[in-house]
């Protein structure tokens, strides 16, 4: 996982964020340190994400005081992808409660690809967590609904009220993956014999292929992990739209699986919960602080935007948002009472 930290100090203090110009003046650096990472690659197995303009990068904070900080193109739209698996995960729990969800997805990184078809065979059928595939169709699966259609508008209005706009589906994107997710398709067909799918396996995907085709800005995901980070309440609509106990259920879910099997890189490099998409979304939460929302294409070999990650990396360090740090007690003491700089 390429992070570019090197000679980035790492505030320890894990206090409130910096005022409001600090926070730009280290957006701007944190975008200008990623901006030269043009290593990666688009997506293209699913075959209109190879369009996209591999130089786009859109960088934003949003604190839980509805605060917005934006730099580069932060209103280029793209496709939410994997990223909707966080929130339709959230909203199902808010539905159904922890322990019926724990049973049915699990909270264990597979270790292997998203959409790995072998990790549910070396599992018993078992889905593992709700960021992979296999999870993710399950989780969906589980949405309450007398019909698909009632799922979907579950779905469709609860992933709007988190960015707080009405979010659309990009029609070219639903229909270039519909004509190729035959893995998909497998994976929830495994699961049905599994048991662990008892809606039509071909509906379930159909509303997953669906949700992944949601268009979002940099800007949305921003909002919307800053809902995460506010105990569940929108910064800029007021609204609580899940639990504070969904919130923490959903970043301890993305801590531990939001990178795939980079994930443990991650939590290691940057040290807080994120979940990325393959169109080159990158979210992540920093608890009670700020939501990051983060587009550029270009993917590592995971499917993690590369400069989504330099930049959150960036930040992560220089605002004090990494929730593993700390610095001694005495030390914190005297840096407040000014005999350290
Ligand atoms: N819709 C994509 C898929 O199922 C989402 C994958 C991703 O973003 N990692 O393949």
């Amino acid at each position: 996982m390429e992070t570019d930290v090197a000679g980035v100090a790492q505030v320890s203090e894990t206090g409130p964020v910096p005022d409001n110009a600090r926070i730009d003046e280290l957006l701007e650096a944190s975008y200008a340190r990623a901006m030269p990472h043009d290593e990666g690659t688009v997506a293209d197995y699913i075959p209109i994400l190879a369009e996209a303009d591999p130089e786009a990068f859109g960088l934003c904070i949003a604190d839980v005081d509805g605060g917005v900080h934006e730099v580069g193109d932060t209103r280029a739209e793209f496709s939410i992808q994997s990223i909707s698996k966080a929130f339709v995960y959230a909203l199902l729990c808010e539905q159904v409660g922890h322990e019926r969800v724990l049973g049915m997805v699990g909270v264990n990184n597979t270790g292997l690809a998203f959409n790995s078809v072998i990790a549910i065979e070396l599992n018993d059928g078992h889905p593992m967590n709700p960021m992979v595939n296999a999870g993710a169709i399950a989780t969906t699966a589980l949405l309450p609904g007398a019909t698909a259609d009632d799922q979907w508008r579950l779905l469709h209005e609860g992933l709007s009220r988190f960015a707080g706009r009405d979010l659309q589906v990009d029609g070219e994107v639903y229909r270039s993956e519909s004509k190729t997710n035959h893995r998909n398709r497998a994976i929830a067909r495994l699961l049905e014999s599994y048991g662990r799918i008892e809606r039509d396996p071909e509906a379930v995907v159909d509303i997953y292929t669906r949700q992944c085709a949601l268009r979002v800005d940099a800007r949305d995901l921003a909002i919307m992990a800053a809902t995460l980070a506010d105990g569940g309440v929108n910064p800029l609509t007021d609204e609580q739209i899940v639990s504070a106990d969904v919130c923490r259920d959903t970043l301890a879910v993305m801590a531990g699986t939001g990178l795939y099997e980079r994930s443990g890189e991650w939590l290691f490099e940057i040290g807080l919960p994120g979940k990325s998409g393959v169109a080159g979304g990158l979210t992540t939460i920093a608890p009670g602080k700020v939501g990051i929302g983060a587009y550029s294409p270009r993917l590592d070999a995971a499917g993690n935007s590369v400069r989504g990650q330099v930049a959150t990396a960036y930040l992560s360090r220089a605002l004090g948002l990494n929730i593993f740090a700390s610095a001694p007690r005495s030390s914190r003491a005297r840096h407040r009472q000014g005999h350290l700089t």
